[in-house]
């Protein structure tokens, strides 16, 4: 199953080392087949080049929209060699076998992401290179079918051995096919998304590539993992942050990365924010002067989840909060950026990985959030959802005073990144406890309520800091008693969604307790 190569097909919009593949090529007694372009770097190389048109009796025409959909083309590469039939067709109509195939395909990508008019995004469809792709692909019994540059040294280690091997053209087959695919779902994703503006397409277009190796295993060691990023035109997130040192990120740190990085951007316009995330939950969360001080508070928040956390910050590092940050075992620390003694502080800490994110994604932007269930995927619309003044409508006899309404704001924006059922305790810019994934509000109400206390009693402060706090929930209290739960802790304020049946139950207990309530009519969920 080894097929000695006579005759090469090279039609490639990226010429990088085509050059020189083509000269070996040549060296072997390949002969060579070309279009317009490519026949052209050849021939300036000084190698001998048929024409495809002069191949198929057809000029190149239509700006170049038909080059090589021909059957002297497809023939030559479709054709069964040892099926009578084919090799009759062959002979009838004077096609000529093709043993090797060198394509890459006009760059509809770049010109996308270059922001290029909708007329040349159509020209950059490629139409006849993906079809000479899928031909000899579909034939790799006996055609090798090139895609990438990176196969070429083998590819020509082979023919010089006598021929290409089975096991080579299957494999670039798998790779063709691949790239095809690809191609094709980044030329239907810009057609849902970017020209029709689609968010739910019939079929969901899927152009992603596998980020550098594979992750070094999955949630647990026993599952494995990959990375894929977006082909196509996309915004700025975890996926796309450089990362300048540490030992190589795992599933779990990007998952967590991505938590903290996102709830930080909440603050991309705000004073210096830290965000302290564990198992994609924010243990500490803290607003301050300087960023040292954030960081400071929000470790205060819960000293203990904090070991092996993962540090996300709305501003460029330091030096004295990497100082600070290097104290305790930290997993990953993501910021914007990082000032080069801040870096030095952290390069002495080897295991540590350092992201630099750039300009913060911004909170609103539109977007898509999928989670796969068993046998399907689900999509919508990703939570860009956030707090506005018109939103809120004070529901209580007392309205919040100016710092508790600050807590309540800070609160809520901390609340809708913790997992549900979610209650967040915040005082002066700082949460003071956070109640997470509980199947239930009154749950999480105290767990929140007692890991403040434990985190006072740990650090010897006279009294949890959830006395004179401000409580969110990202969801309604179904009941009273998750309210009443806060109010035990020592909270003075609410902000929740509203909408129970039972709210003027929830009301009433809030007034009777001498609380001030808002509403804010939105929820957030988070699962
Ligand atoms: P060249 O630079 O050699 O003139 O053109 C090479 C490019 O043309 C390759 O990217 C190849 O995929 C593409 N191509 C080859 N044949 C056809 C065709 O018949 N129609 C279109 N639209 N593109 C083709």
């Amino acid at each position: 199953d080894m097929v000695a190569v006579r005759r090469a097909l090279l039609s490639v919009s990226d010429k990088t080392g085509i050059v020189e593949f083509a000269q070996a090529l040549s060296q072997h007694g390949v002969e060579l087949v070309s279009t317009g372009g490519t026949a052209k770097a050849l021939r300036d190389a000084g190698l001998a080049v048929m024409d495809v048109s002069e191949l198929t009796g057809f000029p190149e025409m239509m700006d170049g929209r038909v080059k090589t959909l021909h059957p002297k083309v497809h023939g030559g590469l479709l054709a069964v060699r040892d099926d009578a039939g084919h090799a009759a067709s062959m002979q009838d109509h004077g096609i000529g076998a093709i043993d090797l195939v060198v394509v890459n395909l006009y760059p509809f990508e770049a010109t996308v992401l270059r922001g290029a008019e909708r007329d040349e995004v159509i020209e950059n469809i490629d139409i006849g290179g993906p079809a000479m792709v899928r031909s000899a692909a579909k034939n790799h019994g006996y055609v090798a079918m090139v895609t990438d540059p990176a196969d070429y040294p083998v590819v020509i280690a082979e023919i010089a051995a006598g021929g290409t091997t089975h096991a080579t053209r299957k494999r670039l087959a798998a790779r063709a096919f691949a790239a095809t695919a690809a191609y094709d779902a980044a030329i239907a994703q810009w057609f849902a998304f970017a020209d029709q503006g689609e968010h739910f397409p019939q079929t969901l277009p899927m152009a992603y590539t596998r980020h550098a190796d594979e992750l070094r295993y999955g949630e647990n060691p026993h599952q494995s993992a990959a990375l894929y990023m977006p082909r196509g035109p996309h915004g700025r997130g975890i996926a796309q942050a450089e990362q300048l040192q540490g030992k190589a990120l795992s599933y779990n740190n990007l998952n967590d990365a991505d938590a903290a990085l996102e709830l930080v951007s909440e603050f991309r316009d705000g004073p210096p924010t830290v965000v302290i995330v564990k198992h994609a939950n924010p243990c500490g969360v803290a607003t301050a002067d300087t960023l040292l001080d954030a960081y400071k508070a929000a470790f205060a928040c819960d000293t203990v989840s904090a070991f092996g956390g993962i540090i996300a910050c709305n501003r460029p590092l330091d030096e004295a909060t990497a100082e600070a940050i290097s104290g305790i075992f930290t997993e990953v620390v993501v910021a914007p950026d990082a000032s080069d003694a801040a870096k030095a502080v952290f390069a002495r800490k080897k295991n540590l990985r350092l992201l630099l994110s750039g300009e913060l994604p911004d909170p609103e932007r539109p977007g898509l959030a999928l989670k796969s269930i068993a046998g399907g995927l689900l999509l919508q619309s990703r939570d860009g959802g956030r707090l506005t003044d018109d939103m809120l409508k004070v529901v209580t006899k007392r309205a919040p005073t100016p710092q508790e309404l600050a807590d309540c704001r800070f609160a809520w924006t901390v609340a809708k990144h913790v997992k549900s059922n979610a209650i967040v305790y915040a005082k002066d810019n700082a949460t003071a406890g956070i109640g997470a994934g509980q199947m239930n509000r009154l749950e999480s109400a105290r767990i929140a309520a007692w890991k403040a206390k434990d985190a006072a009693d740990k650090a010897g402060w006279a009294e949890p800091r959830t006395i004179g706090s401000a409580v969110a929930s990202d969801a309604f209290f179904p009941f009273a008693d998750g309210l009443l739960a806060a109010v035990e802790a020592g909270a003075t304020a609410v902000i929740q969604p509203g909408g129970s049946i039972r709210d003027e139950e929830v009301i009433a207990a809030a007034d009777e307790a001498g609380l001030a309530m808002v509403f804010t009519g939105m929820r957030h969920f988070r699962h």
